[in-house]
């Protein structure tokens, strides 16, 4: 018998493979919004709902309120601008978008293979260890992400992990990615 983790906030069933969003971003959560709920404490409204809780968007920094609805629990920008704003600075920005909120989220080194298996996942974003080493190489040049490479032995290959710069812990990835992917115009 297999058991699969159980969401600490909801109680859903977390489901590997399926619950990307949980897999990449929100482990024993299976949601954004069920994280934030335990993390700042809340309890269900008086009527039993679950409450809004404020949000500051990952572009524009403006607040908005996160519902814990299917389609909005795991709502990272204020709304479609924004996110149409990240998605469209350049092709395949949100690969690089996703890659960054990874090593947010997650808070400690990951190789290319760690990254590879949270994107490729389901297919939602078709990545080898090769094409992820390459992005982040530009993340690398910019200090947003820091590397390190576990010491050479003579019968294993280096590995490299990637971290996210301190630094960068709290900054709006979203507006960075479009700040730093957008084509330079004269
Ligand atoms: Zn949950
Ligand atoms: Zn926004």
């Amino acid at each position: 018998m297999t058991t699969h983790n159980k969401c600490k906030t909801c109680s859903k069933e977390i489901i590997p493979n399926t619950e990307r969003q949980s897999l990449m971003f929100t482990p024993h959560y299976c949601s954004k919004y069920c994280k934030l709920f335990s993390e700042q404490k809340l309890s269900l409204t008086p009527k039993g709902g679950w409450p809004t809780i404020s949000c500051k968007c990952d572009n524009c920094e403006k607040e908005f309120q996160l519902k814990n609805k299917r389609n909005t629990k795991d709502q990272v920008f204020c709304g479609k601008e924004c996110l149409h704003q990240v998605m469209k600075c350049k092709k395949h920005s949100m690969k690089d978008y996703t890659l960054l909120r990874i090593l947010r989220a997650k808070r400690k080194p990951m190789s290319a293979y760690d990254l590879t298996y949270l994107m490729d996942n389901q297919h939602q974003y078709r990545v080898k260890p090769n094409g992820i080493s390459c992005k982040l190489r530009r993340w690398v040049a910019k200090g947003v992400v820091i590397t390190n490479r576990t010491p050479k032995t003579r019968n294993e290959n280096t590995i490299t992990t990637y971290q996210l710069s301190p630094e960068y812990e709290n900054e709006p990835l979203g507006a960075l990615v479009i700040k730093t992917l957008t084509p330079k115009t004269n």
